[in-house]
């Protein structure tokens, strides 16, 4: 795993960033690019009540199965590329508190 992975995953699963890696952000554009719509990922949880539908851990578990294959191959910058095109970009956003609520177990 190369330092952008790593330092990607880190910004994705709200893991605590280290020197080495906050170095690496500030020289790095891809991963400055990833910590920024991280941000701006996690003020959007923040501020807005996301209304979750009354399938939503169903719809979720069909779409992590159904896209369990994908996930192997995509990097992380090309599933956050897909997030913010996604024309279910709420549902993403749901998405991504699930997964991380769901790590925490
Ligand atoms: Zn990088």
């Amino acid at each position: 795993m190369n330092s952008c992975d790593k330092v990607q995953e880190s910004l994705a699963w709200g893991r605590s960033i280290v020197v080495s890696e906050k170095e690496h952000i500030l020289n790095c554009s891809k991963c400055s690019e990833v910590a920024f719509q991280m941000e701006q990922l996690d003020s959007m949880i923040k501020d807005e009540a996301i209304d979750l539908p009354l399938n939503f851990a169903d719809n979720v578990m069909k779409k992590i199965i159904a896209d369990e294959r994908a996930w192997d191959t995509v990097t992380f910058q090309d599933f956050f590329a897909e997030l913010f095109n996604h024309s279910l970009f709420r549902w993403g956003i749901g998405g991504v508190g699930f997964l991380i609520a769901f790590s925490a177990h």
